[in-house]
């Protein structure tokens, strides 16, 4: 595969095999990259990393000429650093992602994805506040500065901070150790949020003004089951969604991305993984509307 097209998708970490079997997985898709959940994404039951095969899943990674830096993991969606208004929740957070990195870290990951945080009511200012304040804690003492936290930009579902860049260039601005943290674009939410996707040059402009390019260290390639500005967060197998297979395919082939990993959040269809007929459709740039028929 072309050097300058990192892509791969999310992929399960699960018995027997674990981080073995998320390389095979990744493998069996075409993919040239992958993105893990250390554990279940909707809670934070973690199994200790030494049972989680990752020497053999390492060795695998390089016989399979992956780069290894372009290996993502995402924090459960659950924890949230914003509540101020329950702290026992905001600890809850903080603890799990300090432990966290260490996880990430035991695998030879460099980006973990991480929501910033849902103020849950008490409003975006104090949201903000709590999550810098738990950023701040997470980070303090932490020595794994190979390990870098991407905010992911958000759909702006319920109380969600995030869905505008404003939010994480605020975040970023205000934390004691802005050097650990990178953003995750995922194109399903920023249309939720409002922004016109499909405007890839005028996104990627005001993403660099606002943000920064140099921060961006994953694009998560969805397309999304509603309108622009519905702040619903539902991703949609590509082309079937209001995105459309052509914009998502200009995020995975921009050359101001090239360098960036992509990563599918697409939902199975028929039970079956999307994957390998998307990740194959993005490569050949082309849409392949009896691509569900062949799962
Ligand atoms: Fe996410
Ligand atoms: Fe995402
Ligand atoms: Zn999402």
């Amino acid at each position: 595969m072309n050097k300058e097209f990192i892509l791969g998708c999310h992929v399960s970490l699960s018995s027997p095999d674990y981080y073995l079997g998320s390389v095979n997985e990744a493998l069996s898709y075409g993919a040239n990259t992958f993105m893990i959940y250390t554990g279940a994404p909707q809670n934070s039951y973690r199994l200790p990393t030494e049972r989680l095969n990752i020497n053999k899943g390492k060795e695998a990674l390089k016989k399979s000429g992956m780069n290894s830096n372009h290996i993502i993991a995402h924090a459960p969606y659950i924890i949230n650093l914003g509540n101020s208004l329950n702290p026992s929740t905001a600890e809850l957070a903080v603890d799990f992602l300090k432990k966290e990195l260490q996880r990430v870290a035991d695998f030879g990951i460099k980006t973990l994805v991480l929501h910033p945080g849902s103020h849950v009511g008490a409003g975006e200012e104090e949201g903000l506040k709590q999550i810098i304040k738990g950023l701040n804690e997470v980070l303090a003492n932490d020595n794994n500065d190979d390990v870098i936290i991407a905010l992911e930009t958000m759909a702006g579902k319920g109380s969600e901070i995030g869905y505008k860049f404003e939010h994480i260039r605020h975040i970023i601005d205000n934390v004691d150790r802005p050097e650990r943290l990178g953003v995750c674009l995922d194109t399903c939410h920023i249309s939720d949020a409002g922004y016109d996707v499909t405007k890839v040059d005028e996104v990627l402009k005001e993403f660099d003004e606002v943000i920064g390019l140099e921060r961006l260290r994953v694009v998560h390639v969805n397309d999304s089951k509603n309108e622009r500005g519905a702040r619903k967060d539902r991703h949609e197998n590509l082309g079937y969604g209001t995105i459309g297979f052509e914009t998502i395919s200009k995020y995975v082939h921009h050359p101001l991305l090239a360098h960036v990993p992509k990563i599918l959040e697409t939902p199975y269809y028929d039970k079956k993984p999307p994957y390998k007929a998307e990740i194959a459709m993005l490569r050949a740039k082309q849409f392949n509307k009896n691509w569900r028929d062949s799962l």
